[in-house]
């Protein structure tokens, strides 16, 4: 870039040198003729390869039509100053780009270079994709974890920004999990490696940042269509005017209406919209990861900002996933033996109700070596055998299909009860109860701020313990006891219910991936914890706060607005100048300023969609 800023000021020098050598006139025509190929030689060069390579019509095309004309018409001068202005804004143009590019990199990065492998021979720096599952490292105060692991020794303050937009740190000791990308602050960490280089938390999400201007919004679509017919349609009306007019009005030479068809072609170049639509997408798409929302591609913002419906998962997403046992109802057997056979059963599956049972036991007191055959049953339970029992623990569903017999009689509730058979006899049930996310409640009333009309809640769990979490957040529809392909239909029969807008789901990913991809807009929460959720999702949301859905879709209401103000205003002036250059009511100065001016203004707006701090 410094190269090209350094040729069009030498460019600009030998124009305004011009001006003071008129005689002879072959030197004061020479001079401006190097201004004009120092200026846009590589403009000729990239016409001309690009009809060898059978696309003509671009804008480097354009720009040679028109400065070839005006050196056939003798206007020496305004040939190089068209074309001096044209890499102005070309210069302009590639400063703006790359600006955003590098601010986006500078967002994501979270590429470690090295980790630091732990051998017999001590610490050795080596590439992060060598490393394999169970391999130690040691990450030293400062560095980035370069892989998903579990903490062996040490502890320390995690740096998690990059990851989740979120600036408190969090502090990690002996046993807990670690994601690749964040920055170690404090302490020395010594990891145990739980997911190679290319399936760990840092390499999924610059994919998915990577490949997400190649899902195009329709604004996108319409620019590179626009521009496929637009340029041959505005080519062959300048050469309508060149060469039609003088021959119907008298006293009109060609040569007025040519120079009038070359001021045509110089204004209706259509680079500020080729590039400052893709770039309003990509700054917004940016902006919002920079709050630890990953959006997929443009088409999915420009469903997110045409959402009018938000349809809530309940557990580990409005409230926290996490259960506390608030009672245990056993029959024939001691509390405590209910509570172990549950914790045995659940210890396999990742249902946030299975590692709270686990958990309410004990971990370490699991004997991993009785549990066999397990398999979960989604939407209600597991089936596994413990101890050469039959065990089954899940919701009454579950019960009923496998034909135990649930004691008649009122059954406590007030949270979600888990009931527990052991060859097909029921053994009792017990009591656990989640909580409401500190910030659920602010995340649907900003929504419905946001102008979101519908805002409901599915869920597998019973009516009993869904009601109460309806009524504490004010959503007033609750569709509770569904299966996953109940929430499917039910997803459907939103869509497709006439109301205008689109229909946006949010979930963790345990038990409606199936939902988050039959959406029109599948939002993943807590994106970091499930595979499944960030492959069946559209958009990530990398923290637990549910408060990020409506930040989500006013990044994505205002990034669509700065591209449709763009199309607009870019259409517009266009259409005015070339409307006033057909007449002869501009000249090619004018129409060249016309052209940049609109590309600068244009693509200054597009940089506002990176900034989402405006919101
Ligand atoms: P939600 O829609 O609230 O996220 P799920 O569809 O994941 O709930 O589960 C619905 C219900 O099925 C739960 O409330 C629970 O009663 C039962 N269930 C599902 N998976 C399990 C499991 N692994 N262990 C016990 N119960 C389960
Ligand atoms: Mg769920």
């Amino acid at each position: 870039m410094k190269k090209r800023l350094w040729r069009i000021i030498a460019a600009l020098c030998l124009f305004a040198s011009s001006f003071f050598i008129k005689e002879p006139a072959l030197l004061h025509d020479g001079v401006l003729v190097c201004a004009y190929l120092l200026a846009g030689y590589d403009v000729i060069w990239k016409a001309v390869r690009n009809i060898l390579r059978g696309q003509v019509f671009d804008e480097n095309f354009l720009m040679c039509v028109a400065t070839f004309g005006a050196f056939a018409l003798r206007d020496f001068a305004e040939s190089a100053a068209v074309m001096i202005f044209f890499q102005i804004g070309e210069l302009f143009q590639s400063y703006a780009v790359n600006r955003s590019r590098r601010s986006i990199a500078a967002v994501m990065d979270i590429r470690p270079d090295h980790a630091n492998l732990l051998t017999e021979s001590g610490e050795v720096q080596t590439d992060p994709e060598t490393v394999s599952i169970g391999d130690v490292i040691l990450v030293h105060p400062g560095e980035k974890i370069p892989l998903d692991g579990q903490v062996l020794e040490g502890s320390s303050t995690l740096d998690t920004a990059a990851l989740t937009g979120e600036s408190a740190p969090r502090s990690v000791g002996e046993g807990d999990e670690v994601l690749s990308g964040c920055i170690n602050m404090t302490g020395l960490l010594k990891i145990r490696v739980t997911q190679t280089f290319g399936e760990s938390t840092v390499s999924k999400i610059l994919d998915l940042v990577e490949n997400a201007s190649s899902q195009k919004s329709s604004q996108e679509n319409f620019i590179t269509k626009f521009a496929r017919w637009y340029t041959p349609a505005v080519v062959g009306a300048a050469v309508v005017l060149a060469f039609v007019p003088p021959l119907f009005i008298p006293g009109h030479p060609f040569a007025l209406w040519i120079s009038r068809a070359l001021n045509f072609l110089v204004v209706s170049c259509p680079c500020a919209l080729v590039i400052s639509i893709p770039m309003s997408f990509f700054g917004g798409i940016g902006g919002a990861s920079a709050r630890g929302i990953l959006i997929k591609g443009g088409n999915y913002m420009e469903a997110l900002a045409k959402c009018s419906t938000v349809v809530f998962d309940k557990t580990g997403t409005l409230t926290q996933g996490t259960f506390s046992v608030t009672n245990i109802f056993p029959v024939e057997v001691s509390s405590q033996e209910l509570l172990r056979l549950a914790a045995h059963a659940e210890f396999f599956s990742r249902h946030p109700i299975s590692v709270s049972l686990t958990d309410a036991f004990g971990r370490d007191s699991i004997s991993e070596e009785l549990i066999s055959g397990f398999s979960e049953i989604s939407g209600r339970g597991v089936s596994v055998l413990v101890d050469g029992r039959h065990i089954l623990a899940g919701n009454r569903r579950l019960m009923d299909e496998n034909g135990v017999a649930l004691p008649s009689g009122e059954m406590q509730t007030g949270g979600t009860s888990i009931h527990v058979a052991a060859d097909g006899k029921y053994l009792g049930y017990i009591v656990i109860s989640d909580t409401v996310k500190p910030d659920a409640y602010n995340a649907v009333s900003a929504l419905k701020d946001a102008g979101i009309s519908r805002i409901a809640m599915l869920t597998g769990d019973n009516a009993a313990s869904a009601e109460p979490v309806a009524r504490q957040l004010c959503i007033d529809r609750v569709y509770a006891d569904l299966l996953p392909q109940d929430k499917v239909c039910k997803i459907e029969e939103l869509i497709s219910d006439g109301t205008p807008g689109t229909v946006a789901f949010v979930g963790d990913g345990i038990n409606d991936a199936p939902v988050l991809s039959r959406a029109d807009v599948g939002i993943a929460m807590g994106g970091v914890g499930s595979d499944a959720a960030i492959e069946a999702a559209d958009i990530v949301i990398m923290t637990d706060e549910p408060s990020r859905i409506s930040t989500a879709i006013k990044i994505s209401q205002k990034t669509l607005r700065i591209a449709s103000e763009n199309i607009v205003f870019a259409i517009g002036v266009k259409l005015i100048v070339l409307i006033l250059s057909a007449f002869g009511l501009s000249n090619m100065w004018q129409a060249v300023f016309a052209d940049v001016g609109v590309a600068v203004i244009a693509i200054l707006n597009a940089l506002r969609a990176m900034n989402s701090r405006m919101l």
